[in-house]
């Protein structure tokens, strides 16, 4: 028998999630390479922690080399060409032919699209800005610190929210606080748009906690001279210390193999087939219209491999995508919300909210500790 030959380009939340239960249901039957060029993985979320210094950066990573799953085959190697036509990838180190191709490459940043930004300012979205700031926050003693947003789409939209509210926690705990202002500028007019319960929650959070919220706003550049941000519509803010959401794009590869249209993979929004015979996307990297999150890439790698377990066993086929998906949100002070969101079921998106509670820290943490033992072996 010949085996179907998978390979997932990605070892991030949709990769992951697609490896595992393709290994789970189908082993027998799959010869799957799961392609990164990181040695190690980590939650998006993971970063705050590493930024606020509640957890060394060692700590949150979870290696590859853990991935021992029947069926699978982990290879650190950089991607540098996609054939989506022949289904042929190459790396830095060889080319795969699959019969089956997912591309799971996520969004990446671009700084330097944003003027001023790496000179006169920090991005929290990469592990490196983050691990930058924590040595440049746990220093500051006054002033006023600017949560800003660059330009749509981008990552988890709670998390600028969640930075700020944080950020107010560390420098209360550091007595600084009554020194810092904090502001936060997002380009939407509420935080949370699908969701106007926990949009509330965080409008009361940002009031009681002296939390300057300015809605329906991006920052399109900073002057370093003059530490002052630049909103899109010519206003400006003096700031210290800004804490940027830099530019998404598709990595280099993704653009380079022909794929995009409009700066992302666009798919089938039910089955997430790309227009190339075979070849699916998954998670950050699409234009599939849920956001760019991390369960939103699990939600849409599980479609695909209930795909592909159906035409290998004859099982049931997938239910369409959904666009469905839990958020959990920081709140600080040890609590955690969930914003439960549904962008395809109904004829507009809708979401509910379970309000800030400890219970819901475990919850979250519980999040994070089944995916460490499902896809890593790690308890
Ligand atoms: C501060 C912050 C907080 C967040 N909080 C949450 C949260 O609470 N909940 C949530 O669901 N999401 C959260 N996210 C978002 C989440 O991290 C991402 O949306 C999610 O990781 C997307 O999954 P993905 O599989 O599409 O891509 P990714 O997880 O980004 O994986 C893509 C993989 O492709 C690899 N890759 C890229 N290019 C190449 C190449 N050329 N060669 C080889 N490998 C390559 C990368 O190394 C990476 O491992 C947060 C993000 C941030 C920044």
């Amino acid at each position: 028998m010949n085996k179907l030959r998978v390979v997932v380009l990605g070892a991030g939340f949709g990769g992951l999630e697609l490896t595992a239960m393709l290994s789970e249901a189908i082993a027998d039957h799959i010869e799957l390479t799961l392609i990164d060029r990181n040695d190690s993985f980590f939650f998006g979320y993971s970063k705050f922690d590493v930024m606020f210094g509640r957890k060394t950066s060692e700590s949150v990573r979870m290696a590859y080399r853990n991935i021992v799953k029947p069926g699978v085959s982990f290879r650190q190697e950089i991607i540098t060409a996609i054939d989506p036509q022949n289904r042929l990838v190459t790396t830095d180190r060889g080319t795969y032919e699959a019969d089956v191709l997912v591309v799971a490459l996520g969004a990446e940043y671009d700084p330097q699209a944003t003027p001023g930004l790496t000179d006169g300012g920090y991005e929290f979205y990469s592990f490196a800005g983050a691990e930058r700031l924590r040595d440049v926050i746990s220093t500051v003693t006054k002033g006023h610190a600017i949560v800003g947003v660059t330009s749509t789409p981008f990552k988890c939209p709670p998390a600028p929210s969640e930075a700020a509210l944080l950020l107010h926690d560390h420098l209360t705990q550091r007595g600084v606080r009554e020194a810092c202002e904090i502001s936060l500028v997002m380009p939407f007019g509420i935080p949370i748009p699908p969701s106007p319960d926990s949009s509330r929650a965080l409008l009361a959070a940002f009031a009681e906690r002296g939390i300057r919220f300015i809605p329906n706003h991006l920052v399109r550049a900073l002057d370093p001279q003059r530490r002052v941000a630049i909103l899109d519509d010519a206003s400006e803010l003096p700031y210290d210390l800004f804490l940027g959401i830099p530019k998404h794009r598709v990595p280099d590869v993704v653009a380079a193999s022909g794929m995009t249209v409009e700066g992302w993979i666009p798919v089938d929004r039910k089955t997430l087939a790309t227009r190339y015979p075979g070849v699916y996307a998954v998670g950050d990297v699409t234009s599939v219209g849920s956001p760019k999150a991390g369960v939103f890439a699990e939600g849409a790698a599980r479609v695909v491999a209930t795909d592909l377990i159906a035409q290998v066993t004859g099982s049931e086929p997938p239910l369409p995508y959904s666009g469905a998906g839990s958020c959990y949100v920081e709140f600080g002070a040890q609590r955690v919300g969930r914003v439960d969101v549904d962008f395809f079921s109904g004829p507009a998106p809708t979401g509910s909210f379970a309000g800030p509670s400890a219970a819901l820290m475990g919850e979250k943490a519980y999040f994070g500790s089944s995916r460490r033992a499902r896809w890593f072996g790690l308890v």
